[in-house]
C-alpha cells in the first residue's frame, strides 16, 4: 500500500506547483514525483530516478520548499530515488508514430520505469557481447564514440531490443535529450507524406532536428532511389551537428546491393558490428530470465530441450516457453520434457521458415472462425468477431516481428494499446480456456506449415 497523505493537502501541493511552472517543466520533473511521507516538519518525495533526484534538487529545491510550508505542516523537502519497476509491455511505447501523435521521445515525457526492452532485460553472451557494450556506450555518451553505429543480424536476435536500450538508457541520464526510434518504412512513408501534402520542411524538422536518431531495419530502403538520397541528407546533417546515429539491418552494409557507394561507405565511418545467433549457454540464460515469470516452475530439462531445438531466434525462444506454460497451467499438468516435445512439435524446424504476413494470419484466423477477412480489420466490436480479431493478434505478435502499432495499423488503424490488450487476453484465455489454446495451436502449427 502507498502512504497516503493528509486528505486532499497532497492534490494541493500538486495544483500548487504546477500553477507555478511551465507544461513542460510540470511534465518531466514535478509531475512524476510521489509522496512518501510527511514527518516532522519534512516532507518525503520519491523521484524516478537518481537523475532525476539530481535534476529536481538543483532545480526546483526552493520552489518544493516554498510551496511545501504554505500547504504542508513542512517547510523542509526531502527527496529520495524509487527503486527502479519492470514494466515488461511499455516497450512499444517508445516507437514513434508518424501522423498519430507526430510526438518524438521528447524530454517533456516522463521518464518511465525500465521496459522490457532495455540494457538490464538483455542477456549478454558471446553473440552479442561486442554489439551490447557499443550501444552502451553510445547511449551513455551519444555522438561522442562510434558514429553512426551500425548493428547487423538476422531476425529475432535482438536488434529492436538494443535500439529501444538505447534510447530508454540515454533518456534515463539525460531526458533533455531529443531522440527519435522509427522503422525504415516509417521513415519513408513519412517521406512520401511529406511530398505528398508538400511539406516537406515538416518532414526535416521531425529527422534533422534531434541528438539521437535510432533507424531500424534499414534494408527496407533497397533500391529505393528517392528515400537514398533523402537519408544521406539527413544523415549528413545529423552527423556534422554531432547527433548519434544508431542503425540496424538484417545483413552488412556490403550486401545492401542497391545502396550507392556513398552512402555505404558512411555507414562504415563509425562502427560496425554484428549480432550473431546465440550459442546454446546464451539460449538457456534467455529462457531463464523468461521463466522466472512463468506461473509455474520450468523443470531444467524443458528448458534445454527448448534451448536445444530452437538455434536462431529469440522471438521464437519465448514463444516455446510461454506455449508449454500456457498448456500446463490449462491441463493443470507439471511441465515435463514429455509434455514439452508434445507441445512443440510444430516448433522443431523441418523446413525453411517463411515470412507471415499479417493478411495470411487474418485470412486463416477468419476462417477457421467463420468469418470474413473483412470483419476481423472492420469496426464492429460484436462478439465472436472480437474473440476472432484478438486470436488474430495474438498470432501475429507471436508468428511475425511487427511491432504493435504495425499490428495495429494492419488490423484496420487500430491503437496499439487495443493490440496490447488484445495479447493479455489471448494469454489469459489460453491458460483457462481449453478451445481458445486448441485453436491458437493449431492455427499457429497451420501458419508455420503452409
Ligand atoms: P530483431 O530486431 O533483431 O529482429 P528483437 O530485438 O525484436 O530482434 O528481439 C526478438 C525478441 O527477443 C524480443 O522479445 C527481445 O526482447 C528478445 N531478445 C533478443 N535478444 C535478447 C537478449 N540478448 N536477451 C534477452 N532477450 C532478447
Ligand atoms: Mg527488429
Amino acid at each position: 500500500m502507498k502512504p497516503q497523505p493528509v486528505s486532499g493537502a497532497w492534490d494541493q501541493y500538486r495544483q500548487a506547483l504546477r500553477n507555478r511552472v511551465t507544461p513542460v517543466t510540470w511534465q518531466t520533473w514535478l509531475e512524476p514525483l510521489d509522496y512518501v511521507t510527511e514527518e516532522n516538519g519534512t516532507l518525503s518525495l520519491s523521484t524516478p530516478s537518481e537523475f532525476h533526484l539530481r535534476w529536481v534538487n538543483e532545480k526546483y529545491i526552493t520552489l518544493l520548499n516554498q510551496v511545501a510550508a504554505d500547504i504542508f505542516d513542512a517547510s523542509d523537502v526531502r527527496l529520495e530515488a524509487r527503486p527502479n519497476q519492470a514494466n515488461p509491455e511499455s516497450a512499444d511505447l517508445l516507437e514513434d508514430e508518424p501522423g498519430a501523435t507526430g510526438r518524438p521521445i521528447l524530454s517533456a515525457d516522463p521518464p518511465s520505469a525500465a521496459p522490457k526492452y532495455s540494457f538490464e532485460n538483455f542477456i549478454v553472451g558471446p553473440s552479442n557481447r561486442f554489439a551490447y557494450a557499443a550501444a552502451m556506450a553510445v547511449a551513455e555518451q551519444p555522438g561522442q564514440h562510434y558514429n553512426p553505429l551500425f548493428i547487423y543480424g538476422s531476425a529475432g536476435l535482438g536488434k529492436t531490443h538494443l535500439l529501444h536500450s538505447v534510447a530508454a538508457q540515454s533518456r534515463e541520464i539525460n531526458p533533455a535529450l531529443v531522440m527519435r526510434y522509427v522503422t525504415s518504412e516509417d521513415f519513408f512513408n513519412d517521406f512520401v507524406d511529406g511530398i505528398r501534402r508538400k511539406r516537406m520542411d515538416e518532414f526535416k524538422n521531425r529527422y534533422r532536428r534531434i541528438d539521437i536518431l535510432l533507424l531500424d531495419d534499414v534494408q527496407f530502403f533497397e533500391g529505393k532511389e528517392q528515400i537514398l538520397e533523402e537519408f544521406f541528407h539527413t544523415f549528413n546533417t545529423l552527423h556534422q551537428a554531432g547527433s548519434q546515429l544508431v542503425i540496424t539491418s538484417d545483413r552488412h552494409p556490403r550486401h545492401l546491393s542497391t545502396l550507392e557507394d556513398r552512402l555505404r561507405s558512411r555507414f562504415e565511418w563509425g562502427l560496425l558490428t554484428d549480432i550473431q545467433p546465440p550459442d546454446v549457454e546464451t539460449r538457456l540464460a534467455i529462457l531463464h530470465k523468461n521463466a522466472e515469470f512463468a506461473p509455474r516452475q520450468v523443470p531444467e530439462a524443458v528448458l534445454e530441450f527448448i534451448a536445444s531445438h530452437v538455434p536462431n531466434n529469440i522471438r521464437e525462444l519465448e514463444g516455446a516457453l510461454t506455449r508449454i506454460t500456457a498448456y500446463a497451467a490449462l491441463t493443470q499438468q507439471e511441465i515435463n520434457l514429455d509434455m514439452a516435445t508434445d507441445v512443440l512439435q510444430d516448433l522443431i524446424p523441418t523446413v525453411n521458415q517463411r515470412t507471415l504476413h499479417p493478411e495470411e494470419i487474418i485470412g486463416a484466423t477468419a476462417a477457421a472462425c467463420g468469418l470474413s477477412p473483412t470483419d476481423l480489420i472492420g469496426p464492429s466490436r460484436r462478439q465472436p468477431l472480437v474473440r476472432a480479431r484478438q486470436t488474430a493478434m495474438y498470432l501475429c505478435r507471436e508468428l511475425t516481428d511487427l511491432s504493435l502499432p504495425k499490428i495495429g495499423r494492419a488490423f484496420g488503424g487500430r491503437d496499439h494499446t487495443t493490440v496490447m490488450h488484445a495479447l493479455d487476453r489471448v494469454k489469459a484465455l489460453m491458460i483457462e480456456d481449453k478451445a481458445t489454446f486448441d485453436q491458437v495451436t493449431a492455427l499457429s502449427q497451420n501458419l508455420r506449415e503452409a
